[in-house]
């Protein structure tokens, strides 16, 4: 039997696992931390262990078709629970819904688009000329990466109000950064396949259980072969004349034929010094989620975006009195101190939901998340390296690698397949493990 070492356990590190243990592979994974799933689990509430949060709310599109894949392997996908409905709402609470009505793609969504009211006329004919640019443009224009998504949008001759409510809104969250760092191949990606490609693909998943659950043991229990080591962080890696030969962790030496690092990009140089990776460019662009308990429920949605201030998104945990607050590309947060961007937080959600005004809260927690992804600017494609490495039996994966997708979850799971089907190909007996996404 084959072996492999995989080292983080994050949805990289455990998507790479779990493929090679079903093909046959010995797998030990190594985790620093003493649980799994990286920059997208949960964990108990520090000062109150009763109640378990996630480090941020994570959602995912339909269009995620490897991710999917991949709770599947688990046995989890059940317990993703698909919104066909957007909500947007404007300070003073008026309220409209984006969804898909019975046209085919890409016409599914003229009824309810035509009826937002937070767009006037002039700003819904750009949109759709600019929807019909991207169905245009989509494959056949070179220059995507080297533009920001916001040049693409001025080209486009976009209003001001469409740039701000819709534009901004959806990617900014999508993506995790401004639409003027952002790379246009990335604006494009999410539109095409999350909003063009298919009449449900734009159906918003979110995990009904803490996204730890979802790589819980019984999960694990059903993928052969696969060996977890938590808490057993890889101190380095030891390489000898072009290959790895092994590596230390928890103090003990370890050695397999080939391996895998599905560490975060900023790690490897410790990890793995004689990588020698040139990783110029990449920067962190940071999220800042909010957690607030209420006496009384603040809503019955369960979920929405909200518009024109700080706060990006809404998620109802429970009976709208917990609600999840999240802000992408979060740098004006980042030096705030958590007092403040609980009052913030307060003042800008009783905009949007007056009775926030006159409950009181329980208790609040604010997880800033500096290194959340590494910002997707333009001309950075190039530079994501691919799962080859200068050693021959090493593979890279995580979000930070060439997945084809931006920094997300599916990005993360596709680069752990690309990664898997390259130690196949190097063992000898190529398998594929990644699926096409759905156009
Ligand atoms: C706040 C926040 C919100 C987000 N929201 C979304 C969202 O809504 N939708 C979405 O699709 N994506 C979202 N993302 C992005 C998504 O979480 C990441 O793209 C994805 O989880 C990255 O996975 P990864 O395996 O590449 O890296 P990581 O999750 O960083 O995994 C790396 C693992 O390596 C471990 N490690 C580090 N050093 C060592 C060592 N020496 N030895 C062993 N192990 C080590 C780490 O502990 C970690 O578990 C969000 C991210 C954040 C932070």
């Amino acid at each position: 039997m084959p072996s492999a070492i995989v080292i983080g356990g994050g949805l990289a590190g455990l998507a790479s696992a779990a493929v090679l243990g079903q093909s046959g592979f010995q797998v030990d994974l190594f985790e620093a931390r003493g649980f799994l799933g990286g920059r997208a689990t949960s964990y108990p509430l520090p000062g109150d262990t009763s109640e378990v949060i996630d480090n941020c709310q994570h959602v995912l599109l339909r269009c995620c078709v490897n991710l999917m894949d991949f709770y599947r392997r688990l046995g989890v996908a059940d317990r993703i629970q698909f919104h066909q409905q957007f909500f947007f709402i404007e300070p003073g609470g008026r309220t409209s819904v984006l969804q898909a009505g019975g046209l085919p793609a890409p016409l599914h969504f003229t009824g309810s688009f035509l009826d937002l009211k937070f767009l006037s006329a002039a700003d819904k004919v750009a949109i759709a000329a600019a929807m019909l640019a991207i169905r245009r443009e989509h494959g056949r224009r070179q220059d995507l990466d080297k533009i920001t998504m916001l040049q693409w949008l001025r080209e486009k001759h976009q209003t001001e109000r469409a740039i701000s409510r819709f534009w901004n809104q959806v990617l900014v969250s999508a993506i995790n950064e401004d639409l003027d760092r952002m790379a246009a191949s990335h604006g494009f990606q999410v539109f095409w396949l999350g909003f063009l490609a298919r009449s449900d693909s734009y159906e918003m998943g979110i995990p009904a259980v803490p996204l730890g659950d979802l790589y819980g043991p019984k999960g694990w229990d059903s993928i052969p072969n696969v060996r977890m080591h938590a808490r057993t962080p890889v101190e380095r890696v030891i390489t000898d004349q072009g290959a790895i030969r092994g590596l230390r962790a928890g103090g003990e030496q370890h050695s397999a034929d080939y391996y895998i690092s599905a560490l975060p990009f900023e790690r490897l140089p410790a990890v793995i010094p004689e990588l020698d990776l040139k990783l110029e460019g990449f920067e962190h662009s940071p999220i800042t989620g909010i957690h607030l308990w209420f006496d009384r429920p603040i809503t019955e949605l369960p979920h929405a975006t909200l518009l024109d201030r700080t706060i990006q998104w809404m998620f109802n945990k429970s009976g709208g009195r917990y609600l999840q607050l999240v802000v992408s590309a979060s740098r004006s947060l980042v030096e705030m101190p958590r007092a403040d961007v609980i009052a913030l937080a307060l003042r800008e959600l009783g905009e949007f939901f007056p009775i926030a005004k006159e409950a009181t809260l329980e208790k609040a927690h604010v997880v800033k998340e500096i290194r959340a992804t590494f910002s997707a600017r333009p001309g950075l494609e190039q530079a994501r390296p691919g799962s080859a490495t200068r050693f021959g039996n090493l593979f890279l994966a995580g979000d930070f690698t060439r997945s084809g997708w931006p920094p997300i979850m599916e990005g993360a799971v596709r680069s752990g397949y690309l990664a898997a089907e390259a130690v196949t190909r190097a063992a000898g007996d190529e398998q594929k493990f990644l699926l096409p996404d759905i156009a």
